[in-house]
């Protein structure tokens, strides 16, 4: 039985699985149609906050992916989410449109320039930051100002198979001139994951994901089964190194719609 057949709903990561930056993975379109096609249920979810679930959505209409601002749960809304809970009411911000406009959206103010103090630091990922952003955010932080990180990926696939600085690299500034650790909600803790079931109705889930340290790791801490695809940032050495292990490995999506391969899955 393909793995299609195996579960009620797919929640896809983004980066690395159906694009790297603005280029499509190869076959990502077809697999998308097809788990469509199947019945499936689908969720796009995605620890990059730079972006709205609108822009999102556009994003993956531009390569072939149609997907409704509603199927995607990214880190920012997830951070919105938990700091509104915890009655947060204004909080300093590196990051882009994403977390802003859903942090706007939760009611909580948005600091700019040099405020004196906040309830909080939000660090996610931001093209513009610089050495202000960084040191009033470092500031804030000694100040008393609660470290929240929408994700810590310290890295993420290029179009060209490097790898840029993520999130996670700007946060370890922050970090190491506070000596402060963030509380990091995106993956691989579990918010955006049982977010991402919530909006694809539900039922048994696969994980389908490029990192064995966000994807794989956050999928296993639920009890849940994962597909690593090999089109992003993990490569079979990285699961001999790793503690956790996906469910399935496959090359790319096409390995979806296959009898998966029985046996260890090490790197061989
Ligand atoms: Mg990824």
């Amino acid at each position: 039985m393909s793995l299609v057949e195996r579960y009620d709903c797919f929640l896809l990561d983004l980066d690395g699985v159906l694009y790297r930056g603005d280029r499509p993975v190869e076959g990502a379109s077809e697999a998308v149609a097809r788990l469509r096609a199947a019945g499936r249920r689908i969720a796009f979810l995605t620890n990059n906050s730079s972006r709205t679930p609108d822009q999102v959505a556009d994003a993956l209409g531009r390569i072939g992916v149609p997907a409704s601002p509603a199927e995607v749960v990214t880190s920012a809304l997830a951070t919105a989410d938990l700091l509104s809970s915890r009655g947060v009411k204004s909080a300093f911000v590196i990051g882009e449109d994403g977390v802003r406009s859903a942090l706007a959206e939760a009611g909580i103010d948005t600091l700019d320039g040099e405020p004196p103090r906040a309830d909080a630091v939000v660090v996610g990922w931001d093209r513009g930051v610089d050495y202000a952003k960084l040191r009033t955010a470092s500031i804030l932080v000694q100040r008393g100002a609660t470290l929240i990180a929408t994700n810590a990926d310290v890295s993420f696939p290029a179009p060209d198979g490097l790898r840029w600085p993520g999130a996670g690299a700007i946060l370890l500034v922050v970090t190491a001139t506070t000596g402060v650790e963030a509380e990091v909600v995106g993956k691989p803790g579990a918010a955006l994951f049982e977010a991402a079931r919530r909006r694809a109705g539900g039922g048994r889930p696969l994980v389908v994901g490029d990192r064995v340290d966000t994807d794989v790791a956050g999928a296993a801490a639920l009890g849940w089964d994962s597909l690593l695809v090999l089109t992003g940032i993990s490569r079979p050495a990285d699961l001999d190194r790793s503690d956790v292990r996906p469910t399935y490995v496959a090359r790319d999506l096409s390995g979806l719609f296959e009898e998966p391969e029985p046996g260890p899955l090490a790197s061989d």
